[in-house]
């Protein structure tokens, strides 16, 4: 999708805050710096409407990105950032359980991780918790273009025994850099719209 209008709706904490346009909505969620801003910068062709995170960590709410009058992105906060407290980590779990499980129209979760390491103990969570709840994913292995072609295929496949990947969802190797990925990525987008 080439995108031309975007639309910062709204910072949502609450059910009753969300936006209710009925648009499908695609939630990202991804460890802290894994290069998430940088994918939802990429995909909707922008230098820096979602916001780069200087502090990870520090958004603790669900925003909503309207795109062309068709869709949301939702980016949900990072997780896995140390420096946060139990209650807020408490706080992010309640709010993300919230949204994920209750959103009807939450067509999807794309969940972001780093192509260049064995995802984390927080990726593999992240997955299991939405595989538990059926929720479709979408994973998206970033920062490609920090690994050598030749050994895409190794750390693919080091991204989907470490989460235990059910075949039949999609891993797509993406570099916000390069836009590698881009067609691919958006295609699953679209195909579930
Ligand atoms: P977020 O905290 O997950 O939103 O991560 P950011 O998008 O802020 O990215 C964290 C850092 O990784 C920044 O320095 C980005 O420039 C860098 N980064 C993100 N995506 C890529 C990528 O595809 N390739 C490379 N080389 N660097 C990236």
């Amino acid at each position: 999708m080439k995108v031309h209008n975007v639309e910062m709706v709204i910072s949502a904490v609450r059910p009753n805050q969300y936006p209710e346009d009925g648009y499908p909505e695609f939630a990202l969620a991804g460890r802290s710096n894994v290069g998430k801003s940088s994918f939802i910068n990429k995909m909707i062709g922008r230098k820096s409407l979602a916001r780069i995170s200087s502090k990870p960590g520090k958004t603790q709410t669900l925003n909503f990105y309207k795109i062309e009058e068709q869709l949301f992105f939702v980016d949900v906060p990072g997780y896995g950032y140390a420096k946060v407290s139990k209650s807020e980590r408490e706080a992010w779990g309640k709010m993300i359980e919230e949204y994920f499980t209750s959103r009807e129209i939450l067509k999807a979760v794309v969940q972001i991780v780093d192509l260049r390491h064995e995802p984390t103990d927080d990726d593999c969570m992240m997955y299991d918790f939405l595989k538990h709840y059926n929720i479709p994913c979408i994973i998206i292995a970033t920062k490609a273009d920090k690994v050598k072609k030749g050994k895409w295929a190794q750390h693919k496949k080091v991204v989907k025994e470490t989460l235990d990947m059910d075949p039949s969802d999609p891993l797509i190797l993406f570099s916000s850099e390069t836009g590698m990925g881009f067609d691919e990525a958006w295609a699953e987008i679209e195909k579930r719209m």
